[in-house]
């Protein structure tokens, strides 16, 4: 398979940088062609703004989705952009790997799925009408490809537990699985967590290597997060919400889940 790691941790002598060579290493190993989308070294530009198109600049306001569509559109997108998103058409399979910061990827990061995913690439796709809703949730221009987390945190894992402090981790990461990467069509992987990194030593890294090396290992096979297909009859549309009928009375994250 080609995989894109696509990778955010300032310092590559930490334990990030460390499980990232690991699994680059795992991969090739096995065999898979990988890319390494490195944003920190790469000095990736996290904002998103007006230098992110190639048009003339006009009188007309600065728009971020509409000038987005143009630059997508018309090959106008700055070069970063566009190579991204090359990698991107490239890949069978798309790890992003981060620390979790304030409950979220690091802002390098989401300003890569901000600029990379223009409108016409990861949004506003397909036919938009009351009986269908664009290609989304599960359709889309990333549809077919195999994404999955790697995701180390200060917390424990009983911080992260169904009843614990921090909220439970599927639903912290819910907005990353189902908003970033099931939304362009990706099939979601269950994510490998790594809490409490403060009591990481060598004993734990050798465990973190044959764990994290089978989930590797099974990148091409594993079972993605059955999220419900916005198209496949469980949603009204347009409203969007879940038909009566379907699981009476569930809400929140957990209902698009099947
Ligand atoms: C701005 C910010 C916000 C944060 N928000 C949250 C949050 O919302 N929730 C939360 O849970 N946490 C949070 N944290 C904590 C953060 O998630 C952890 O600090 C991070 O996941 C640790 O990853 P690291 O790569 O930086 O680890 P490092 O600090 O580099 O290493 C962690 C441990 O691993 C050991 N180690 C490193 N490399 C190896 C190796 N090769 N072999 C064996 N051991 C090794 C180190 O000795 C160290 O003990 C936050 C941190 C910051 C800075």
């Amino acid at each position: 398979m080609n995989v894109l790691l696509v990778y955010a941790h300032p310092e590559p002598r930490s334990l990030n940088g460390a499980i990232r060579d690991f699994a680059v290493q795992r991969l090739r190993d096995a065999g898979h062609q990988v890319q390494v989308s490195d944003l920190y070294a790469m000095q990736w530009k996290a904002q998103l703004d007006g230098a992110d198109t190639k048009a003339q600049p006009g009188n007309a306001p600065f728009h971020p989705s509409l000038d987005s569509k143009h630059a997508f559109e018309n090959g106008l997108q700055s070069d970063d952009i566009a190579h991204e998103q090359e990698k991107l058409r490239w890949a069978d399979a798309v790890i992003l790997q981060f620390p979790l910061w304030w409950f979220s990827m690091p802002a390098i990061l989401k300003g890569w799925v901000e600029r990379v995913y223009a409108y016409g690439f990861a949004y506003g796709v397909g036919e938009h009408s009351d009986e269908r809703w664009g290609d989304r949730y599960g359709e889309g221009s990333l549809a077919g490809k195999r994404a999955m987390l790697i995701v180390t945190t200060g917390g424990w894992e009983s911080h992260y537990s169904p009843r614990g402090i921090n909220g439970p981790i599927d639903d912290i990461l819910f907005p990353i699985h189902h908003g970033i990467l099931y939304y362009p069509g990706s099939d979601v992987l269950p994510p490998y967590l790594v809490y409490r990194t403060s009591k990481v030593d060598e004993a734990r890294f050798a465990g973190i290597r044959e764990e994290l090396g089978q989930r590797l290992d099974m990148l091409g096979t594993t079972a993605p997060i059955p999220f419900r297909r916005q198209n496949a009859g469980d949603y009204r549309i347009p409203q969007l919400t879940l038909r009566e009928e379907v699981e009476p009375g569930a809400v929140g994250f957990a209902a698009h889940v099947q």
